[in-house]
């Protein structure tokens, strides 16, 4: 078997058989939905994220993804939803990046000087992607990148919010004692 039709695989798999599929109760789960207009997909992220108490910070214990899409957005946020779930939000953010990485995603950020440069997100080989590695030769269809992307700026989305409702409680905790 050629890696191209191990890759095909490993997405029709996913698609047929997605991992993780459902809901969890919101709350406590953050619920996130995201939106490909290009490709008509959707993704809603329903996402656990717990405070481990000093172990490695937040984590995402638990996670649940529901919505429709074409065959790589779906097949996507199931290996996602399987790459991430147990991980800490730090580690999940890691994969993130290198996911984008694969996917020669272009990021906007300030210069030092305040300019507005356009960068290549750029790899980190200390983070193993595995079977997500099947999702690589998308990279060649510009087209269908979004469909990839969407359930991790997605997720990237839920660890934000997370984390923004982590610090909100915190506060009312110091203004509460
Ligand atoms: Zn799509």
């Amino acid at each position: 078997m050629s890696l191209e039709d191990l890759y095909r695989e490993i997405i029709l798999d996913h698609y047929r058989n997605p991992r993780n599929r459902g809901d969890l109760p919101s709350p406590p789960a953050l619920r996130v939905e995201g939106f490909n207009p290009l490709c008509g997909d959707e993704v809603v992220l329903y996402v656990d994220v717990v405070d481990d108490e000093g172990e490695g910070g937040d984590r995402v214990a638990d996670i649940r993804i529901s919505g429709q899409g074409c065959s790589i957005s779906q097949s996507s946020a199931s290996m996602m939803s399987a790459a991430v779930k147990g991980r800490t939000s730090a580690e999940a953010r890691q994969l993130i990046r290198a996911f984008k990485a694969m996917m020669s995603i272009h990021e906007h950020r300030l210069d030092g000087d305040g300019r507005e440069v356009v960068e290549a997100v750029a790899p980190n080989p200390e983070v193993k992607l595995g079977d997500l590695e099947a999702l690589r030769g998308v990279v060649k269809f510009p087209v269908r990148i979004k469909c990839a992307t969407l359930s991790w700026n997605t997720l990237a989305q839920a660890l934000d919010d997370a984390q923004s409702t982590r610090g909100r409680s915190d506060q009312a905790k110091v203004e509460g004692a």
